[in-house]
């Protein structure tokens, strides 16, 4: 997440704050100091309500990031954007356990919150009005409405049980959701509670759209952009799942190129450009003379260097050098294969066995994979029916928890 600015570090976890925060600060001034006979304090007290709101959604995330610490799972940040925050975490745990119990830990913080806020507001209303308390709805609304400690109370406590209640919804990936997807993977091999998860996500999206349609104003954009959050997210996770199911029945030497043309350090990039014509290569490992894997030349890299030099330059020196490409042994399963892919952010990975060289693999590879090998896999689930064994993959991709609040 760039543009953040850390504020914090508690508990071995950097808070961040992204800059467009500031955005909803100057909305709540405006909301707050608007209808005010002083508009001054209004707009100070709207500043006040808004960042206690958002230590409120600090806390919650801080309930996710705990209970994952617990797991054992790193949480290198927390960070607060205008519709929410985030807790990211490196991964999301095996068991539905325990990712049930991370993701209902964010809303408990805010019950909790809510329980201890009320008995507060309700005896400074009845501190302030001597005699004759009223704790009529009408009465608690006014109150609520007030620029007064009674006011920020009462209307903390209805924030923490908006919160706690809006992220319980159903609406994978929002906390709600893994927790439908969690109870789901009980019974259900995995990456099927993941897909009925995401389908009742997407019918909720549907809500949010119309509910931002419909319903107006500031509070309709922000449905939407909750509803855009919820499909993107949910089909993000989807796919990772749906990949790592079907890649964890191959290993990393099923999978490397072995037939692969190679390139030599001495030879002029016209070579690469040779091959990409005449054959479906793309990525090559570069040898030196004594034929020695040295470095990869990858396709992104060859078109740089062509459009930057043309065709004369030398391999040797655009190649991006062994040590910086990531390597694993042949016997890694290729769902764990793709995960360390996707964390280095490299296209290829070298597959290796102690000294020998077996083959580089591809991002296009894997997708390549997932999708031939998907469809066989389908049709097997089909023959086999039923929920079957419940698969003990896990989730890849999007580690993070987001709240939309
Ligand atoms: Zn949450």
């Amino acid at each position: 997440m760039g543009n953040a600015l850390k504020i914090a570090r508690i508990g071995g976890i950097d808070v961040q704050v992204h800059w467009s925060f500031v955005l909803i600060l100057f909305y709540g001034a405006y909301t707050f100091g608007q209808g005010a006979r002083d508009v001054v304090a209004g707009a100070l007290y709207g500043v006040v309500i808004i960042l206690l709101l958002f230590l409120c959604v600090v806390l919650h995330e801080f309930g996710h990031a705990f209970t994952a610490k617990y797991f054992g799972v790193k949480v290198p940040n927390i960070t607060l954007l205008p519709i929410g925050g985030l807790a990211q975490l490196e991964r999301m745990p095996r068991k539905p356990g325990q990712e049930f119990l991370i993701a209902i830990a964010g809303p408990a913080v805010n019950f909790v919150l809510a329980l201890l806020l009320l008995p507060l507001a309700l005896l400074a209303i009845s501190m302030s009005a001597r005699g004759g308390a009223s704790f009529s709805y009408f009465g608690l609304m006014r109150a609520a409405q007030s620029m007064s400690l009674t006011g920020l109370l009462l209307s903390l406590a209805v924030m923490n049980l908006t919160l706690g209640f809006f992220n319980l919804l159903p609406a994978f990936p929002m906390d709600g959701g893994r927790i439908l997807r969690a109870l789901l993977a009980l019974r259900l091999r995995y990456v099927r509670a993941t897909r009925v998860a995401v389908l009742v996500g997407r019918g909720m999206a549907i809500l949010f759209v119309m509910w931002g349609i419909f319903g107006g104003g500031i509070h309709g954009a922000l449905f939407l952009l909750i509803a855009f959050f919820v499909y993107v997210g949910g089909r993000g996770e989807l796919e990772a799942v749906e990949g790592r199911y079907i890649l964890n029945d191959f290993s990393a030497r099923q999978a490397a190129n072995k037939d692969a043309h190679v390139l030599y350090t001495s030879e002029a990039v016209s070579r690469a450009v040779e091959y990409i014509m005449t054959t479906y290569q793309g990525d090559f490992p570069v040898y030196d003379l004594g034929h020695n894997l040295v470095g990869v030349l990858t396709r992104p890299r060859l078109v740089e260097t062509l459009r930057m030099q043309g065709q004369d330059g030398r391999v040797v020196d655009v190649m991006i050098p062994r040590a910086l490409v990531p390597e694993t042994s042949g016997d890694t399963p290729l769902a764990d294969v793709w995960e360390k892919m996707m964390a280095s952010g490299s296209r290829v990975i070298i597959v290796q066995d102690q000294e020998r060289f077996l083959g580089l693999i591809t991002l296009d590879d894997i997708s390549e994979l997932i999708q031939v090998m998907g469809a066989a896999k389908e049709r097997e689930d089909v023959i086999a029916g039923g929920p079957g064994g419940r698969s003990d993959s896990s989730v890849a991709g999007a580690h993070s928890i987001a709240d939309i609040n």
